[in-house]
């Protein structure tokens, strides 16, 4: 049988970001034998487009526009519905990324198929069936697809990507969109200066709460997110008492992150906090208050002062 199966591949300042990998991976889950194809948009991007061959695609497609430089719904939308109808794929792949989330919704919704999100399982023996995160992640559900075409949104840091092997070489190929009328361009790109990756493909995250009590507070959390290669995160509380920045808020109304290791201080562990963080593989919790509903999802507790034991982890990795 098999299916054939497009993946959108997301490059960010001229890196491919780790979801693609993981999009390829289930990609060949979904494709079930069938094709799995590449596709990355962008300006002057061909140069990394072999590596998603190393991942396991079978064949990758560089669609290159001027107007394709940064993400505008705009824009993407015609140039991979440009490529959807030239290949006629069964299914699409994307990260459940700000971008997976929009295009997919946006394609989806205009040719009338089906769109399963935030996935973080796929069970390709038997029936292909999709589990994702309801209810905040305080259930799972299963979806099982039946027939036509399908989009699926997988959650970051949750399906493996497929070992690297640089011998594998692939076809390449440009592939030719015109775009037309676009609504929004951007101008300009304007960062905020922001120390540490991308929270949501972080592998180790530690993260702030109210009790950090102050900006500053934020110092010891980033110490130890350098020691260990992480990046720090906040709760909701931490972000509205003007202690950090927005960007880095985790939650219901945050950011979804699924960590291999989710260090909270100072977070009291409140609902909308928990469905940001709960799927983590490894909770560790940091809290004076023994009580704290956050000890009732972490692995490993620890009633204390944050102040006196986050810089004890920092000093002890350090020295490990
Ligand atoms: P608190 O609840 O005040 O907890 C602070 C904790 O720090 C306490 O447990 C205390 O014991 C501990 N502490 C204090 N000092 C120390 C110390 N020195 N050492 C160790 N521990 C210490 N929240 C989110 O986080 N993300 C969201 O996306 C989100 N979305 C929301 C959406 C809606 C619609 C609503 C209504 C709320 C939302 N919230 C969200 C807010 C949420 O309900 C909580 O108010 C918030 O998570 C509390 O943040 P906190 O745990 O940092 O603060």
């Amino acid at each position: 049988m098999g299916r054939k199966t497009l993946v959108l591949a997301e490059a960010r300042e001229n890196q491919l970001r780790q979801v693609s990998y993981e999009a390829i991976a289930a990609g060949k889950k979904v494709a079930d034998g069938g094709e799995v194809i590449a596709v990355l948009l962008g300006d002057n991007v061909s140069s990394l487009a072999p590596v998603l061959g190393h991942y396991g695609a079978d064949r990758v497609l560089t669609v290159e526009d001027e107007n394709l430089k940064n993400y505008t719904p705009d824009g993407y939308k015609q140039a991979l519905k440009q490529v959807i109808d030239g290949e006629t794929p069964e299914a699409i792949i994307m990260g459940h990324t700000a971008i997976g989330k929009d295009l997919s919704a946006v394609l989806a919704g205009k040719l009338n198929s089906a769109l399963v999100s935030d996935v973080t399982e796929i069970d390709a023996e038997g029936d292909l069936t999709f589990t994702r995160p309801i209810y905040a992640g305080k259930a799972f559900e299963k979806k099982r697809f039946k027939e036509g075409l399908v989009f699926v949104t997988i959650r970051p840091n949750n399906i493996e990507a497929l070992e690297k092997d640089e011998s594998k070489d692939v076809s390449v190929s440009p592939f030719d969109v015109a775009i037309r009328d676009l609504r929004t361009i951007v101008k300009d790109i304007v960062k905020k200066t922001s120390s540490g990756g991308d929270l949501s493909e972080a592998k180790i995250i530690i993260s702030g709460g109210r009790g950090v009590k102050s900006k500053d507070g934020f110092e010891p959390l980033q110490e130890l997110a350098d020691v260990l290669g992480g990046a720090v995160g906040a709760s909701r509380g931490a972000c509205d008492a003007d202690y950090c920045d927005y960007s880095l808020q985790i939650g219901q109304t945050g950011k979804v992150v699924t960590p291999d290791l989710y260090i909270a201080c100072g977070i009291s562990g409140a609902i909308q906090h928990l469905a940001g963080m709960s799927n983590s593989k490894v909770i560790v919790a940091v809290n004076k208050d023994p009580e704290a509903n956050i000890f009732n999802v972490a692995d490993y507790g620890i009633v204390g002062d944050l102040f006196e034991v986050v810089p004890l982890l920092t000093k002890y990795f350090k020295e490990a």
